[in-house]
């Protein structure tokens, strides 16, 4: 499903490279459940952000679902993206000047579902994550949690193949976080959903089936779970 063949990123500062990836080779197939860990500043969030493609690596090729993503512009890579992938931010990215109803239905419009349809999908979520009564409040008028659910409904809507995680339970309560925990398993093991999450906690990467340890830009090792 994602293929990852030595791939760089660097920033260029003078004449010097600082390379926060470094030959960066990774497969994962369809149904995997992969967690991510490793210290801060490693390259986590940009070796996710590059498997999602919103961020380019220097170097390197990249295939997703058979596409060769390294060769694809700019449109053809976020068709990819609405196609398949559910990304959950760390910092949300909620839309400021929309409510958490709008928020949630964002990529039901993208991908052109029919009113009514989505009324329905945008009301099984609010049920979902318990945030009905916040349907109409805009992101700042909510706690960091509340966001954070509303970006993870977001980023479920549409139903993804696959999943992509930036610390997704960062913000919420442990209550709440391992609900979603509990939420991701369910989605890999009964719908065959794939995940990559990138995790600070031991217990969170344990609900994948293979952890990624990502050390000064490069995968440090990796254990099957
Ligand atoms: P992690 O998710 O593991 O904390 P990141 O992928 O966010 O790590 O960042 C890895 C490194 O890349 C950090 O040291 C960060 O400072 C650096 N970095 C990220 N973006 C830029 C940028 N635009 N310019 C220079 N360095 C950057
Ligand atoms: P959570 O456990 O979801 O993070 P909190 O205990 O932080 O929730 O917040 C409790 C209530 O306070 C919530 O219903 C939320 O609407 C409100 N609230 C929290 N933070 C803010 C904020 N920055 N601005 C407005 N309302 C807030």
């Amino acid at each position: 499903m994602l293929s990852l063949k030595n791939i760089s990123k660097y920033y260029q500062a003078g004449g010097n490279k600082t390379y926060v990836l470094n030959n960066v080779s990774l497969d994962v197939d369809a149904g995997e459940f992969v967690s991510i860990m490793g210290p801060s500043g490693s390259g986590k969030s940009t070796l996710l952000n590059i498997i999602g493609m919103l961020d380019e690596p220097s170097e390197g090729y990249h295939y997703f679902m058979k596409e060769a993503v390294h060769q694809l512009k700019e449109k053809a890579r976020s068709a990819l993206y609405k196609e398949y992938i559910g990304f959950v931010f760390q910092a949300y990215h909620l839309i400021d000047e929309l409510t958490v109803y709008e928020n949630i239905e964002t990529p039901l419009i993208y991908q052109n579902i029919k009113s009514s349809e989505r009324k329905a999908l945008v009301a099984d979520m609010l049920d979902r994550f318990q945030i009905v009564g916040k349907k109409d409040l805009f992101p700042a008028q909510l706690s960091g949690g509340q966001q954070q659910l509303v970006g993870i409904a977001r980023a479920l809507i549409t139903k993804p193949r696959v999943i992509l995680a930036d610390e997704p339970t960062g913000n919420l309560n442990s209550k709440q976080g391992e609900e979603i925990m509990e939420l991701f398993r369910k989605l890999n093991k009964e719908d065959k959903v794939t995940i990559i999450q990138v995790t600070h906690s031991e217990k969170n990467a344990e609900y994948g089936t293979r952890i990624i340890n990502v050390l000064d830009g490069k995968i440090d090792s990796s254990r099957n779970v």
